[in-house]
């Protein structure tokens, strides 16, 4: 980095930046002792700031001060600042790992500034360390390497954000954090109101509402780094609270969106990475996805593309497809190639994960020739039909099918874990792709198994495709909507929608989600007035920040690229919250506790 402003009071030099040319120059470092070690009664130490480690020797005389007996007392993770001079390291002992390894400083002066307790774990101990104890003492974790790393790559991806949206018009405007509850489905965090008693703020869930309303008002790009909160049970790569990149537009259709997604994340992908990736990048509709791989958000880098083989089993004699088939269920399947080889134990396992997934599992086909596969329903059914799978599947002799019967919510679910299972086994990712897509043309509305109810797949603001709205009332679920999510390597990183800004197409929205005219009163009338008032056609799109900083720099914990996140059950191990709190504070909020036995 190059800043004047990196020379301070205390330091001519960060402990990343000498070089072979700077040989022979007096300096002056501050940083953390790394490693110490004491070779032969001479102390050399590794010099640890965050810009690199660079490495001090101990073996000058000094007239002011007794560095010798100094140096012995230093200890890991005390603070020192040092004066000396850059030499080249003795032959033999460069390291070419290290930026600053073709030097070292002989330093003749030392200052101990603070010192340090032991710390509980070692600093240069790459993951043995339990995360629990890591997560306590955040503050330590963070020194290491490579947590700085993965924050300075999310502070760069963010910059290239900042930077992309104001080349590009767009305003950055705040939004609140005490707010109304948003619509996104999930559960709100609840602030009570001490001014308010018995009432309640919500945190956001998401900007939705506001930036909708910014639309109303003429802002026509906005975007904001946004922190939301949602407060549901955590699964492993969730956070209660999350950033997000939110984006509004006014005058725009799909396309204006989709550009300006795939500008700004060519822009983080190339100034955060120094990666190019495709300019533009490929569509898939939802019917498609879920067809040919079972997820609305596929992962494209390798094949293993599900297909229908319904039609070589009509009438098979094996009863369980006989009877799926005549109720309206389809047969699945996944061709392997040369997976033919796997064991029964590796078949039961995947039978196993196919039933895990709610399917009643999964039959094989192991393919051989004509007339000679074997198969887990070898017996109830005659060789004609396999070699027809075989043929339709494309399948070669040595490879294998899957097949899962049922309806297209249970195969989709199975296959697609499958196909993933089998994908990793198989070695056939390649981990330095990056695929893009778009998914289109979301359905509007998903039903509640059990109540039959409707709910929205996004929020009940997402625009229906003007052609489906005669479905409204007859097949709802056959309702497209205006939808699309932005796909990275069978991630989700972000998802938006064109809007409803017609009165009377809410109105009907609303009436399909049962939602009455009293409830959308007393939930969005703010908005629902706003709309009275000449909104503009608008929609946007939220990028998950954590989940594409997870992805820029390869880890697999969302922890990791959080400066303070919390565990997998919402806690802060290191502040220890959330924590109790007094009787007299819970008063003041007109909160009375209730303890259940
Ligand atoms: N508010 C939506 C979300 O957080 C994104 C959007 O529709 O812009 O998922």
């Amino acid at each position: 980095m190059e800043s004047k402003l990196l020379q301070t009071h205390y330091r001519t030099s960060t402990c990343g930046e000498l070089r072979k040319e700077d040989i022979g120059r007096q300096v002056t470092l501050i940083g953390w002792v790394f490693r110490w070690r004491d070779h032969g009664g001479m102390v050399f130490i590794d010099m640890r700031d965050r810009y690199g480690v660079t490495q001090v020797v101990f073996d000058r005389k000094s007239a002011e001060q007794d560095i010798d007996d100094l140096a012995h007392r230093l200890r890991a993770e005390y603070v020192i600042q040092i004066r000396g001079k850059v030499r080249p390291r003795p032959a033999g002992t460069v390291n070419p790992n290290l930026s600053t390894g073709e030097i070292e400083i002989s330093a003749d002066h030392l200052e101990i500034l603070s010192e340090s307790d032991n710390p509980p774990f070692r600093l240069d101990d790459k993951g043995s360390v339990n995360e629990d104890l890591r997560l306590t003492y955040r503050y330590l974790d963070l020194r290491r390497e490579e947590l700085q790393k993965y924050l300075i790559i999310r502070h760069k991806a963010v910059t290239a954000t900042r930077n992309y949206f104001d080349r590009n018009g767009f305003l950055d405007i705040e939004t609140p954090i005490l707010c109304k509850p948003t619509p996104e489905g999930a559960r709100d965090f609840l602030v009570p109101a001490r001014l308010h008693p018995g009432k309640f703020y919500a945190l956001p869930q998401s900007p939705q509402l506001y930036k909708q309303l910014l639309m109303v008002s003429g802002f026509d790009r906005y975007y904001q780094i946004a922190r939301c909160f949602r407060d549901e049970d955590l699964r492993a790569d969730r956070q209660p609270e999350f950033t997000q990149i939110d984006v509004e537009m006014s005058f725009i259709v799909e396309d204006d969106i989709i550009r300006v997604v795939e500008g700004l994340l060519q822009a983080i992908f190339s100034e955060t990475l120094g990666i190019e990736i495709p300019a533009t990048f490929p569509r898939l509709s939802y019917d498609e996805a879920m067809e040919r791989f079972g997820i609305d958000r596929p992962d494209t880098r390798y094949g293993l593309e599900i297909q229908d083989f319904s039609a070589c089993f009509g009438n098979c004699g094996f009863r369980v497809f006989d009877s799926l088939l005549s109720t309206g269920g389809r047969i699945r399947g996944i061709v392997v190639p040369g997976a033919a080889r796997y064991s029964r134990k590796e078949l039961d396992d995947l039978n196993a994960l196919a039933a895990e997934m709610g399917s009643k599992g999964c039959v094989w086909q192991r393919v051989g020739k004509k007339g000679e596969h074997d198969s887990s329903i070898k017996n109830y059914v005659e060789q004609k039909f396999l070699d027809a799978a075989a043929e339709h599947g494309k399948a070669s002799a040595g490879d294998l099918i899957v097949y899962v019967g049922g309806t297209d919510g249970v195969t989709s679910k199975a296959l697609a874990r499958l196909r993933q299972f089998l994908g990793d086994k198989e070695g056939l990712i390649d981990k330095n792709r990056l695929d893009f897509l778009w998914v289109t043309d979301f359905p509007l509305f998903e039903r509640d198994p059990a109540s039959g109810a409707l709910s929205p797949a996004h929020h009940p603001f997402t625009s229906p495709r003007p052609e489906d709205l005669d479905k409204l009332t007859t097949s709802p679920e056959l309702v497209r909507s205006r939808a699309y999510d932005v796909v990275l390597n069978g991630n989700e990183i972000g998802g938006g929608s064109i809007r409803i800004h017609n009165r009377e197409v809410q109105r009907r929205i609303f009436t399909a989600l049962g939602i009455s005219d009293e409830d959308a009163e007393y939930k969005f009338g703010f908005l629902l007035k706003a709309f009275q008032f000449g909104p503009p056609p608008h929609g946007g799109i939220a990028l998950g920040v954590d989940r594409i900083a997870m992805l820029l720099t390869g880890t697999d914990s969302i922890r990791d690229v959080i400066a303070f996140p919390k565990t997998a059950k919402a806690s802060a191990l290191m502040e220890d919250s959330p924590s109790i709190v007094n009787e007299h504070e819970l008063l003041e909020l007109h909160i009375r506790r209730i303890v259940r036995s």
